[in-house]
């Protein structure tokens, strides 16, 4: 069945990582952008924006019982916009939190995006989906369905084939 998190659960399929205020504030975008594009996966939906109380409260709504959990909303709604972004491709939820790194910095290993730009748990610069129903519904609360792309890469034969 086609979901909003793509096909496919464990091969083809869509996370939603987002560059925070202080990755967007420290102009690492397109370092960023640019690891996800050269590992092989497709940007399917990207915008910028500063995001409503409303909406980052909802999409840490797991958290909420946690004593962070203000500062967390207010350091997302800063007045800084957040780069929110759906990547799709083989493994992407799994291999988008290991490109990410550990949620904290300093356990994030040295080549991940957290290893390379960051040393704060409060200012870890990027968030990715950890699981395929937080990636269905984090793509659904960000994106409206048609600001999703359909299209293939030019170069996606080349990344896919298994032989
Ligand atoms: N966070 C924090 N203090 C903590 C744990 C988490 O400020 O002790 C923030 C941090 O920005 C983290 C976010 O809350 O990225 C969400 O926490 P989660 O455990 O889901 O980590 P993530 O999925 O981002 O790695
Ligand atoms: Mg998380």
């Amino acid at each position: 069945p086609k979901t909003i998190a793509g096909e496919y659960k464990t091969s083809s399929e869509r996370s939603f990582i987002m560059i925070k205020p202080d990755g967007t504030s420290r102009q690492i975008v397109g370092d960023v952008i640019k690891r996800f594009e050269q590992r092989g996966y497709k940007l399917v939906a990207i915008k910028s924006l500063v995001p409503s109380q409303e909406l980052a409260k909802e999409h840490y709504i797991d958290l909420a019982s946690r004593p962070f959990y203000p500062a967390l909303v207010k350091y997302i709604t800063c007045g800084t916009p957040v780069i929110a972004m759906v990547w799709e491709g083989k493994d992407i939820i799994r291999q988008g939190r290991r490109m990410v790194g550990a949620t904290n910095p300093l356990e994030a290993d040295p080549g991940s995006i957290r290893g390379q730009y960051c040393i704060s748990v409060g200012r870890n610069i990027i968030h990715a989906s950890d699981a395929f129903d937080s990636a269905t519904k984090e793509i659904g609360l960000w994106f409206d369905p048609k600001e999703l792309a359909d299209y293939e890469p030019i170069a996606a034969p080349m990344i896919t084939a298994e032989n």
